[in-house]
């Protein structure tokens, strides 16, 4: 049985894309699962004149999809009340806390906030200052900051973000979010690698000739064009999301499943990232209009800039500098307007030391979305006579209807964060070390920015790609181009 929390989120940024597509439905669904329930309220803010009302009706549509019934979201809704704000306004901080402090009151909350910072990265210092400065951090009950990606832009500007942030709020106070974290198959990782004698023994440069991570989008930039032409992929995607995913897959079984041990873990991986020969190691690619003149390329997106060198995919190798690891490339990539939209890892054995027959490839193919679950494939004696060998795969996906009856990645977060677990977040010094990394190779990017291949949209990126694999006698598993 759900035990109801007691809470009070602020959301700033809540007339915003995210705010209505993740985060209403995310709280809605707490709700319906008695998670929120009598002692809840939300004050969505942001710089736009609405009312309560519309704010409610706007939070209504939401969830259309997903109500149990009108009067339900009627309900639910009522508890939203909505002030316009600008966050540099230190006023509109003293309007703020005397609604927070009355729907504490009304709601019987006892002191416990989460503020959710939905809204560009500059804004996160001011906020959390005012936040501290102007008492709407609480003494009573618990605080708890939400902060959305990207969290700087380099490790310099990260720095100076995480500094103004501590100067308000306390580490373990702090969710940094990255929603992959929150996903069914991220999370199934430790429980796959961990409770399977199988998988557990032979998951090292010893049994592993690769592994691949494949994080592709089939859409473009869409209406992001002008974060995204500053940003481009190593940032928007490697940083957070692909290095978090290499650290899960890389790192030592925990002592223990707690926040601390699985954070060390993990922060022991990242830090211990080789610096890759970027050259020689990682691609980018840019997506110039399909083949058909269809889908635009990069360049024609609205608020690219016509000349734009910005990588709308990467791929690279990356080594984990460890005995255990050394010998086991990990390879990623990620992109824009690429031929499917799908995330997966795949993890390849190496053949037997001594082949007695014929042995084909197994892996390990674990699908994050849209298809939920995993494949292992082996190899088994072909049915009749003599000894030909042949695939098997077994596996366990997921049906679309048991993945839409499981919880999405939000909804799961942000009830991490109303019990205060922190495993499924991002640790200051996680992101600090893929910085780090992540910095290395744009550096080395920016010293020749004259040429960057094109790949055509709707393809899985420039032949560059493929290269980078073959050079070392492998091949990208996950190749729907054939
Ligand atoms: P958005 O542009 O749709 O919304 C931004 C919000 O900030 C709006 O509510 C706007 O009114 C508010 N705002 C801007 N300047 C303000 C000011 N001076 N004072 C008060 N309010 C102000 O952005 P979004 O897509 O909702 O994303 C919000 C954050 O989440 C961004 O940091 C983004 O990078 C991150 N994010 C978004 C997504 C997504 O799917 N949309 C995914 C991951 C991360």
């Amino acid at each position: 049985m759900s035990t109801e929390k007691k809470a009070l989120y602020i959301i700033f940024g809540a007339t915003g894309d995210l705010a209505s597509r993740k985060l209403y439905p995310a709280l809605y669904l707490l709700y319906t699962k008695g998670y929120l329930k009598d002692h809840f309220a939300v004050i969505g803010t942001a710089r736009r004149e609405w009312s309560d009302d519309y704010y409610q009706s706007v939070v209504k549509d939401a969830i259309d999809d997903i109500k149990e019934s009108d009067k339900d979201a009627e309900d639910f809704s009522s508890h939203f009340r909505y002030q316009s704000h600008n966050v540099k306004n230190s006023e509109h901080y003293h309007t703020l806390k005397d609604l927070a402090d009355s729907l504490d009151n009304k709601y019987n909350i006892e002191g416990n906030r989460i503020f959710y910072l939905s809204m560009s990265p500059a804004f996160f210092g001011t906020i959390t200052t005012h936040l501290r400065n102007q008492n709407l951090v609480t003494e009573n009950g618990f605080n708890r900051v939400i902060i959305e990606k990207p969290f700087g832009t380099d490790l310099k500007s990260s720095i100076k973000l995480n500094n103004e942030i501590t100067d308000s709020f306390d580490e373990d106070q702090i969710y940094r979010i990255d929603h992959y974290l929150g996903k069914e198959m991220i999370q199934a990782i430790l429980a796959l690698r961990f409770s399977n004698r199988l998988i557990k023994e032979s998951w090292d440069s010893e049994s592993l000739s690769s592994i691949q991570i494949t994080l592709s989008e089939d859409l473009g930039v869409e209406e992001r064009g002008e974060y995204y032409d500053k940003s481009g992929a190593l940032r928007d995607m490697v940083q957070n999301h692909v290095l978090q995913i290499v650290s899960l897959l890389t790192m030592d079984e925990p002592e223990s499943f707690t926040t601390d041990n699985v954070r060390k873990e993990k922060l022991a991986v990242l830090e211990s990232l080789k610096k890759p020969n970027v050259k020689e190691e990682f691609v980018r690619g840019q997506y110039k209009t399909s083949e058909d003149g269809k889908l635009k390329g990069y360049r024609e997106e609205e608020k690219v800039s016509a000349d734009s060198m910005t990588e709308t995919f990467v791929a690279g190798k990356v080594i984990v500098d460890t005995d255990k690891w050394r010998g086991v490339p990990i390879y990623i990539r990620t992109g824009k307007r690429m031929k499917e939209k799908t995330s997966r890892i795949d993890v390849l054995w190496k053949k037997t030391d001594h082949q007695l027959f014929d042995e084909g490839d197994s892996f390990l193919t674990i699908h994050i979305s849209p298809d939920e679950g995993f494949e292992l494939q082996l190899n088994d004696k072909q049915i009749g006579p003599g000894m030909d060998i042949c695939p098997v795969r077994l596996n366990s996906i997921c049906s679309k209807e048991e993945i839409k009856s499981k919880p999405e990645a939000y909804e799961k977060l942000l009830l991490d964060v109303l019990n205060g677990d922190e495993t499924h977040f991002a640790h200051w010094g996680e992101v600090a070390a893929s910085w780090k990394y992540v910095d290395y190779i744009r550096d080395a990017w920016n010293e020749n920015l004259d040429n960057i291949p094109f790949y055509s949209a709707c393809s899985m990126g420039p032949d560059e790609s493929d290269e980078l694999l073959t050079k070392d006698d492998q091949r990208w598993l996950y190749n729907p181009n054939v």
